[in-house]
């Protein structure tokens, strides 16, 4: 049996008693993994242990495949009408709100992001998530397609079946929500793997879906290591689909274990390098607001991050200036003070690689203009840090950082800031500052990105679409769009009375 996590929070914006279970959820059940491991979960903001989850292998994966299908070709799939997979979806979504502050603690415990922000930003999108693909879920249909007189044509919309959603640390339960949305709306049966890093909150939803009443097997849980469970899901024959969020890097990994054994079907969603443009005719107050939010929100772990904050040469210093004394006012600490807006960085790991980086911008000739250090003895808190003086191809502007830093570019005109702008392997996002609607618009529809915000920055809602261009992904995540990765189309033609 495995054990259970029993935390008794005593801050000063949450207090209460919370337990989650550390196991496996595999076909309605918690187990231990298969070798009885475990991993440790660790809190970003002193690097000590909180606890340890167990850990999950290839066999549990296994297991959960075959739960899955089960489920998939008994309770669930075209077996569960849409009306019912709805209601379950709308269940789940009442537990997270009446646990909505639970799920912060956890997640701002886990992740190190701010209570406040993760209660704000995090839970209530990804309850809003799972209501709006509730509402779907009786809503999914194909085409009558009109071929001769003498034939009926039409198409289904069927689930995919079993399917394997690779999650991240950057936001863990909204993450999910993206993915299993979707997944549950149309039908399909899901394995999932959490980040070992952040498990926490996963775990908690497992309890709550369990709560909910959703079959046994529909969905499971296999915590573990990328390169283990992670590489099991992207490798298994018996997975129909697989989602993944994460680095570019495993991205194409997972692409290459798709082709090598089922040809599984591929969503990504990868890194970034987003552009923040901001003209002369900007409500420069409101640009300083939104382009700091775009870069410094979740301590610069968003893959749609504003890390390249490009300014029109007649306003540059007096931006400069502004965006300099505004990050300086940015509090940076425990996640559990309502005043902080930036907790610590995820891990060590990333600590070292967000330094590595400040490092290498020092040492290629950029100039720090604001920050570039540790805040504090222990965590891993860096301070919101800008980089002046830069060139084109420094690895500072080039390469995405994944913490609270940016470089400030200045730009000549219209057609110089979309070559700059475009300038990057990645095509996430961008956001477009300017009190102009025709250059604002015309601006926007040159960016290669898949999301482009007017006026303001990392704004997401359930049923708008979002993914990348170029090397940032694959496929679309949210709104109807979403619905797609999870549905295979099956044309069926009838012959009314054609003779041979
Ligand atoms: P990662 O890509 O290694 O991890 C993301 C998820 O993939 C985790 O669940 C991980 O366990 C899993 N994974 C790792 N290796 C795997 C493999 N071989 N097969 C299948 N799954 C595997 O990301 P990271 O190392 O934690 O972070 C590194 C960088 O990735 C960051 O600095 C950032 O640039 C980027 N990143 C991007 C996002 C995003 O939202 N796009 C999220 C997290 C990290
Ligand atoms: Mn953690």
């Amino acid at each position: 049996m495995p054990a259970t996590f029993v935390h008794k929070f005593d801050t000063p914006v949450f207090k209460g008693e919370v337990s989650v279970p550390l196991g496996l959820y595999i076909d309605g059940k918690w187990v231990d993994g298969a070798d009885g491991t475990t991993i440790d979960v660790i809190n970003p903001t002193n690097g000590k242990l909180i606890t340890k989850i167990a850990e999950g292998t290839p066999k549990d994966v296994d297991l959960a495949v075959k739960a899955a299908q089960r489920a998939f070709d008994t309770t669930w799939g075209l077996h569960a009408k849409g009306a019912d997979r709805s209601r379950l979806m709308n269940k789940l979504a009442d537990l997270m709100e009446k646990n909505a502050e639970t799920l912060s603690a956890l997640e701002a415990l886990d992740n190190g992001k701010t209570f406040k922000w993760a209660m704000r930003a995090d839970i209530s999108h990804s309850i809003a998530c799972i209501r709006y693909y509730a509402g779907w879920a009786d809503k999914i249909f194909g085409q009558v397609i009109e071929t001769s007189e003498a034939k009926l044509t039409y198409t289904r919309h069927e689930p995919i079946g079993v399917v394997g959603q690779i999650v991240p640390w950057n936001f863990p339960l909204q993450m999910m929500s993206w993915k299993i949305g979707p997944a549950l709306a149309t039908g399909c049966a899901i394995v999932l793997k959490p980040s070992e890093f952040t498990p926490l909150t996963a775990l908690y939803m497992s309890k709550l879906i369990d709560e909910a009443g959703f079959p046994a097997g529909v969905f499971n849980l296999v915590n573990g290591y990328g390169h283990v469970v992670g590489q099991a899901i992207a490798d298994h024959m018996g997975i129909e689909k697989v989602a993944f969020t994460g680095s570019t890097l495993v991205g194409r990994k997972i692409m290459e274990s798709a082709a090598k054994s089922n040809l599984k079907k591929v969503t990504l969603e990868l890194g970034g390098k987003s552009p923040s443009i901001i003209f002369d005719d900007a409500d420069l107050e409101e640009a300083i607001k939104w382009a700091a939010f775009g870069i410094y929100f979740n301590h610069g772990q968003c893959c749609c991050a504003g890390s390249r904050i490009f300014v029109h040469e007649k306003i540059y210093d007096e931006f400069l200036q502004r965006f300099t004394a505004h990050t300086k006012d940015l509090k940076v600490g425990d996640p559990f003070d309502p005043d902080c807006f930036q907790g610590p960085q995820i891990s060590q790991q990333q600590y070292d690689r967000i330094m590595g980086y400040i490092e290498s911008g020092k040492a290629e000739g950029a100039t720090v203009h604001y920050g570039g250090h540790r805040i504090g003895q222990e965590g891993y808190f860096i301070s919101p840090t800008i980089f002046t003086d830069t060139k084109p191809n420094m690895k500072i502007v080039q390469e995405e950082i994944f913490g609270p830093v940016c470089v400030v570019i200045k730009f000549k005109d219209d057609d110089d800031i979309v070559a700059q702008a475009n300038d990057s392997i990645y095509g996430l996002a961008a956001a477009v500052f300017s009190q102009n609607v025709t250059r604002a618009l015309s601006t926007a529809h040159k960016l290669r990105a898949g999301t482009v915000w007017i006026n303001i920055a990392n704004m997401l809602y359930p049923n708008v679409p979002f993914g990348g261009y170029k090397q940032s992904g694959i496929g679309r995540e949210l709104g109807e769009y979403a619905l797609s990765n999870y549905t295979a189309v099956k044309a069926v033609q009838v012959n009314l009375h054609i003779k041979l």
